[in-house]
């Protein structure tokens, strides 16, 4: 290992933290190998290949760092918290929804694989520190057997050693607390998108499912499901960027006329509200309100202001218990539904 005077070695110690948040590495052990390998010898070869690559200011891909020797590409993690650069997605095209749980998933398992590399990394630190503290111990034991002129010189040297060795394990200790708070709100994050649905911004049918799989048994609850009606007509005038302002509309009349119940968009154009200690009466009744309310809004393009006229939902409640398996009260809140669609539309129906 090459060695550095202080100042030297409080410097290369920042540069190696420019160097991972510029190229979007995670703090970990490999990365860092890899930056101090590149920024301890600015003149080397690996320095000139890295320079070659990201001139112009490109960041280096995990692709890149495998190439140069660095950790495979695997194991280069990038840092959850930071938005994609220039050479990341479009911000114009916004991804699909299959796409943005894709990517929340994975977000989650990146996050949570940081987490164990965190806690190596913190313990290695305090392999560190008590390294040092035998170190210290070993110091006080050979002060006290140097006679007492070299005992000075002894006391000094040692007493700036392990003041630098203090200071560099200080300076990792802080950018190792910053890396888990960061770690720990793209964690807290990654899990509210995996559980969001972002046309809407109401729960995902993964939410809701869970919602209901949380209730305690015996619980009374009331599944409802709501469809938009004729929704095909919408995107078909319109087009399906209208279409899609339609839905997020409906989506959000529901969610604010059903009466606190959970309401989550549960496949494209159709909605589902859970009930929690509401019989099916009083279900049906908040469910025709929030009809109602759909019914009442009068929609127009943005664009050109055209009239889309009147949109409707239909739908289908079915009443039990949280013991009854939520596919089955799915099922005869669909065959409501379907009945509701039957009898013309723009209505609510309770099963059988
Ligand atoms: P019905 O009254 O029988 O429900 O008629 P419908 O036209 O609503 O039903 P259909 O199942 O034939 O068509 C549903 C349409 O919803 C087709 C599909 O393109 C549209 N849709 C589903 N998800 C989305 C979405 O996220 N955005 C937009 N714009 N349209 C969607
Ligand atoms: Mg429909
Ligand atoms: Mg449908």
């Amino acid at each position: 290992m090459i060695e550095f005077p202080r100042q030297k070695e409080d410097e290369l110690f920042a540069a190696v933290g420019q160097f991972l948040a510029d190229h979007r590495l995670g703090v970990e052990p490999a990365n860092y190998a890899f930056a101090y390998r590149v920024l301890s010898d600015p003149g080397g070869a690996l320095a000139q290949s890295v320079a070659t690559l990201t001139d112009g200011g490109i960041r280096l891909t995990a692709q890149d760092i495998a190439d140069l020797g660095g950790p495979t590409v695997g194991s280069v993690a990038p840092r959850p918290d930071l938005p994609d650069g220039p050479d990341g997605p479009d911000p114009q095209q916004p991804p699909e929804a299959a796409e943005l749980h894709a990517q929340a998933d994975e977000m989650i398992a990146r996050a949570e694989m940081q987490m164990a590399q965190f806690s190596d990394a913190v313990r290695s630190i305090h392999e560190e520190t008590s390294g040092f503290g035998r170190d210290l111990a070993a110091s006080a034991a050979a002060m006290r057997q140097a006679d007492a002129t070299t005992g000075m010189d002894e006391v000094s040297r040692l007493t700036a050693a392990m003041i630098d060795r203090a200071h560099v394990a200080e300076r990792r200790m802080a950018a190792a607390e910053q890396e888990a708070a960061a770690l720990r709100s793209a964690l807290v994050e990654a899990r509210g998108t995996a559980r969001l649905d972002p046309l809407t911004e109401l729960a995902n049918r993964r939410a809701f499912d869970e919602a209901y799989d949380a209730l305690p048994p015996g619980t009374p609850v009331a599944l409802a499901l709501c469809d938009i009606d004729h929704f095909k007509r919408v995107n078909d005038e319109f087009g399906h960027a209208v279409g899609d302002r339609v839905l997020r509309a409906v989506g959000l009349t529901i969610a604010s006329e059903s009466g606190g119940a959970v309401v989550a968009r549960y496949g494209g154009e159709e909605f589902a509200l859970l009930f929690v200690g509401v019989d099916i009466d009083a279900a049906v009744t908040l469910v025709d309100r929030a009809r109602s309310a759909v019914a009442a809004r009068r929609f127009r393009s943005r664009k050109t202001d055209a009239p889309i006229g009147v949109v409707t939902i239909s739908g289908g409640v079915a009443a039990g218990t949280s013991d009854d398996p939520r596919e089955a009260l799915y099922a005869r809140a669909d065959a409501a539904l379907y009945r509701a669609k039957a009898a013309g539309r723009n209505r609510a129906f309770s099963a059988a």
